[in-house]
């Protein structure tokens, strides 16, 4: 459980996915441009601080003569994805099919019917209760990721139908301080989960998290045991829970309610874990096995069930929830 100690700005996935964010869209603002009536409120701008990076300018002066917020390039086969495109293939390379971060809002767009997105608890937010202070004190931390992505911390939760079934839905948002869970990202979930149990509703979360937030401590790690508990009382209510892990979902999210979905399912190539492959191998002294703690390769051992990709995700989630919620169907009639 203390593997995963490190605070999340200094986890390996933390920097490595933040680095993702900043190289790929950098140029645009966050979600939610390509039109279409947003299915929840649309993130607040003005945010600038967090997309600012000194990297810019380097970057800006390499590719000078290209129009700039046009071009994406991706980062596994390197072909230049026109922007637009990439949005319309629900940021999934053209040619390669790497999955590119996504955000919450973008991806609820993505699955929900439109307009039947109702979210809960959208003004919940983390107190300081240790008077964390590091690099910068928690509470600067929290507003500064507050403006930058418009939202309120690392998860957005609600009801929504997909197709005809009615779901609770919990979405994590890594671009929130590494999609850490606080108390804020474990009430929200905790709440959700309880909803859907008074309602007789299945859960979907899709995770992506660097870990237990290390500025709350213990009321991090707390989270860890609380959406299990909810969880469990769902699942003793005979009602299905979906779980579906994106790049990254790591640490103390997947030692928790990541991990004990009645279905587990992954996008292709995410980095799934508990602790950093570098702390393992130290740890072990042992070289690891080609593809450790990707999809592909848990896919292989039995830890998930199914990679699914972005595109055929509505579609399979559809047929899982028709499988999953037959029998209560047969039974209400
Ligand atoms: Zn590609």
């Amino acid at each position: 459980m203390f593997a995963s100690g490190q605070l999340p700005a200094e986890s390996e996935y933390y920097q490595e996915t933040l680095a993702m964010y900043m190289t790929s869209f950098t140029k645009k603002t966050l979600g939610l441009e390509t039109g279409g009536e947003p299915a929840v409120t649309p993130p607040a701008v003005g945010h600038t601080s967090f997309v600012k990076k000194p990297k810019l300018a380097t970057s800006k002066s390499k590719k000078r003569e290209i129009p700039e917020g046009l071009w994406t390039k991706c980062p596994k086969c390197s072909t230049m994805v026109f922007d637009k495109e990439l949005d319309e293939n629900l940021k999934v390379c053209t040619q390669c099919q790497h999955h590119f971060p996504i955000s919450s809002r973008e991806r609820i767009h993505s699955l929900v019917e439109t307009c039947t997105f109702e979210e809960m608890d959208s003004e919940m937010t983390s107190v300081d209760v240790l008077d964390f202070t590091g690099v910068a004190s928690y509470a600067a931390k929290l507003q500064k990721y507050q403006e930058a992505t418009g939202l309120k911390d690392a998860v957005i939760t609600g009801l929504a139908k997909i197709g005809a079934h009615r779901v609770a839905l919990g979405v994590m948002d890594f671009k929130f301080l590494g999609g850490s869970m606080g108390s804020v990202v474990g009430e929200k979930l905790t709440r959700l989960i309880e909803r859907a149990t008074e309602k007789g509703l299945p859960v979907i979360i899709i995770s992506t998290s660097g870990g237990a937030r290390m500025y709350e401590g213990m009321f991090s790690l707390m989270q860890m045991a609380k959406t299990c508990a909810a969880l469990a009382y769902h699942a003793r209510a005979r009602l299905p829970y979906i779980s579906l892990l994106t790049n990254p979902t790591t640490a103390g999210v997947m030692a928790s309610f990541a991990s004990v979905g009645d279905l587990i399912i992954a996008e292709p190539g995410a980095m799934i874990g508990f602790a950093g492959p570098r702390v393992i191998k130290d740890t072990t002294q042992a070289e690891l096995p080609p593809g450790f703690q990707t999809a592909e390769f848990l896919l292989e051992h039995g830890l998930i069930d199914a990679i699914v990709s972005r595109k055929e995700m509505k579609r399979n989630l559809l047929s899982y929830l028709s499988f999953l919620c037959a029998g209560r169907h047969a039974a209400a009639r």
